[in-house]
């Protein structure tokens, strides 16, 4: 059964979102952001660790991940205009690098004099890319892995012990309300379970891809226990010590010169998310044929969870913009799989949804004129409360 928050709209096929009654949790964490933490002891907390982590040595305070994005430069902000910390920055080059995501990154650097290490993506991306969009219907799978994997590498490398990363996950309706919580440092155990692995690992990959080496894949390999041991390596997520609102935090970072996407993003009816990648659509339309939502529905459910969208706008931006298959950057994409557009609507069919989608009688899916799947009513009932 395909049902949606009655607060907020998202649906209950969101991978890890747990629901009390008819109100997912991601609505009750924003209550309890909102109305019970108490943001002067977390300060206090946060004021503390800082005071503990500043080098006396010659060598960076702490590693922030970065993409140039909304959370990475608010981030990036935290730690160095009101920590007065002196961050190591690293980012992950994209799938598919824009101009808006290189002017950011650039105003980053800039704005905030932070040094910033870019990984440079090999060949070996590409296959792995190919292997996530064939296995698990995802080719941003390297992606979400390296992000997490490759700076807790370099922070090993270059003897730095504490890492920052950003929100908290339950602002989005992430994981257990104990888990939501408690949410300051971010394990091996989160990122696993959470960080968009899909079950695939990197071991399945090297054992069935000979032209692959364990060399090639470094920056996807998160170091041993006893790698992180030697430096007492810890992660800490920004959010569990600063209320954290989006829109907030890009009026904030828009002084410092950021910029949204010139255009709206395609999957969304905003123009502030991922806009560093011009493939990231395509992975919010597999999110879609496989949960039916993608980013509008995380935006207006964002939106209605803090009073500031009517509902009437939301679910009417959801029936606009959360399906269409994206079409700007397509024909790249297929290049960049090395796949033909049969291979990609075949592919599609594997991973679609058969409660969402219309099937024919001999149980193939419906493609419309514009290759775009058929929804179900059950689809466009999910409004109606
Ligand atoms: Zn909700």
């Amino acid at each position: 059964m395909f049902f949606r928050c009655k607060s907020c709209l998202l649906p209950n096929t969101k991978p890890d979102l747990h629901f009390e009654g008819d109100t997912c949790l991601a609505c009750k964490y924003q209550k309890y952001h909102e109305e019970e933490i108490d943001w002067g002891e977390r300060r206090k907390e946060f004021d503390e660790l800082v005071s503990q982590m500043k080098r006396s040595d010659d060598t960076y305070d702490c590693l922030i991940a970065v993409s140039g994005g909304k959370d990475s430069t608010y981030q990036v902000y935290l730690a160095t205009q009101v920590a007065g910390l002196k961050p190591l920055l690293v980012a992950f080059e994209p799938s598919r690098p824009t101009d808006v995501g290189r002017h950011n990154l650039k105003v980053m650097t800039n704005a905030f004099n932070c040094d910033l290490i870019q990984l440079q993506k090999s060949s070996t991306y590409r296959k792995l890319a190919r292997a996530g969009f064939d296995l698990v219907g995802d080719h941003e799978w390297p992606n979400h892995v390296g992000i997490f994997c490759w700076p807790v590498r370099m922070a090993l490398t270059m003897g730095i012990s504490t890492i920052f990363y950003g929100e908290a996950g339950g602002y989005i309706g992430l994981g257990r309300w104990e888990k939501i919580q408690s949410e300051k440092e971010l394990t091996r155990e989160h990122i696993e379970q959470y960080v968009g692995m899909n079950g695939l690992r990197l071991s399945d990959i090297l054992e069935t891809d000979d032209s692959i080496q364990k060399k090639d894949v470094l920056p996807y390999i998160y170091p041993s226990e006893e790698e992180l041991k030697k430096l007492n390596i810890t992660a800490y997520n920004l959010g569990h010590f600063f209320p954290w609102d989006t829109q907030e935090n890009i009026k904030l970072i828009k002084k410092y010169g950021w910029r949204p996407a010139p255009e709206r993003t395609e999957m969304d009816f905003g123009n502030w998310e991922s806009i560093d990648c011009g493939f990231m659509p395509m992975h919010q339309y597999f999110k879609f044929i496989k949960y039916g939502y993608s980013r509008a529905t995380d935006h207006a459910s964002y939106e209605l969870r803090h009073n500031r969208m009517s509902k009437k706008q939301a679910i009417e931006y959801i029936r606009t913009y959360d399906w269409p298959l994206p079409t700007r950057y397509f024909e790249e994409f297929l290049e960049f799989l090395d796949i033909d557009e049969e291979y990609f609507f075949k592919t599609v069919d594997r991973f679609a949804n058969p409660l969402l989608f219309e099937t024919d009688a001999n149980g193939n899916f419906v493609h419309m004129w514009d290759g775009n799947l058929l929804l179900k009513d059950a689809w466009y009932d999910s409004f109606d409360f």
